[in-house]
């Protein structure tokens, strides 16, 4: 990650009473389905995925020319500057497929790329997936995985198959998403002892399980050709 870091240029934070007095400043933000909210996956010169950031980012760096769209289309892909896919975009524009999304500057209209390459990076960082709530929950899919059901966030709990108590480590192996009901039933005893049997073994995942809900969604259905195959490291616990 390092290389990267110091090729994407950071930008400053603001802290303090200063941030407030921004905030304060702003319209109120955009709903969360709109195009700043997309996400764009980044590759290396070598066409190795080696990130995922927001559109604000990927524009910065298009626009400085320290990245190109990678556009696919039609089974083919193409490479574009910031000034050619602005070009592209305007002939687009016209023909808008609901799946893409748009954002208006001023004085013009600029879809937003799903992919940009970095042009002067070629390194490939060690991704490490934290064992975390949220990455079980992706991993499981927002599905309890002893009644089946799936449930929002809020309704679900982390359980550990071996209890703590009984020595149970928190791994990727040892730990499952679990509704409260199901949890509470369960208690600290194991799945046999509860007569609770698992839908699906814990493992760890082989790829980041956040990026496999992006690609369930057909807006990121051409970050396929450039995942399948990448290896997106998975670390331990912590
Ligand atoms: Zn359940």
């Amino acid at each position: 990650m390092q290389g990267l870091q110091t090729a994407v240029a950071h930008r400053p934070r603001a802290h303090g009473p200063r941030r407030r007095a921004v905030v304060a400043q702003q319209t109120p933000a955009p709903p969360a389905s709109s195009a700043l909210s997309c996400s764009v996956l980044v590759l290396n010169r070598l066409y190795m995925a080696v990130h995922v950031v927001n559109v604000r980012r990927a524009f910065g760096l298009l626009c400085c020319e320290m990245a190109e769209v990678v556009h696919f289309e039609d089974g083919t892909f193409g490479t574009y500057s910031f000034d050619s896919w602005r070009e592209m975009s305007e002939l687009r524009a016209e023909n808008k497929r609901p799946e893409d999304d748009w954002i208006r500057a001023v004085n013009f209209e600029i879809q937003v790329p799903r992919v940009i390459r970095l042009l002067r990076y070629d390194r490939l960082p060690k991704h490490k997936l934290n064992l975390n709530r949220r990455n079980v929950l992706a991993r499981d899919g927002h599905t309890c995985q002893y009644c089946g059901r799936k449930f929002a966030t809020l309704q679900l709990s982390i359980d550990h198959v071996v209890p703590r108590s009984r020595g149970g480590e928190t791994t990727w192996e040892n730990v499952v998403c679990a509704c409260l009901a199901c949890n509470v039933k369960k208690g600290g005893r194991t799945p046999k002892e509860a007569h609770m049997k698992l839908i699906h073994p814990p493992v760890r995942p082989k790829r980041n399980p956040l990026l496999l809900l992006k690609l369930n969604n057909p807006k990121y259905e051409s970050w396929r050709t450039w995942l399948d195959g990448a290896h997106w490291e998975v670390g331990g616990g912590g």
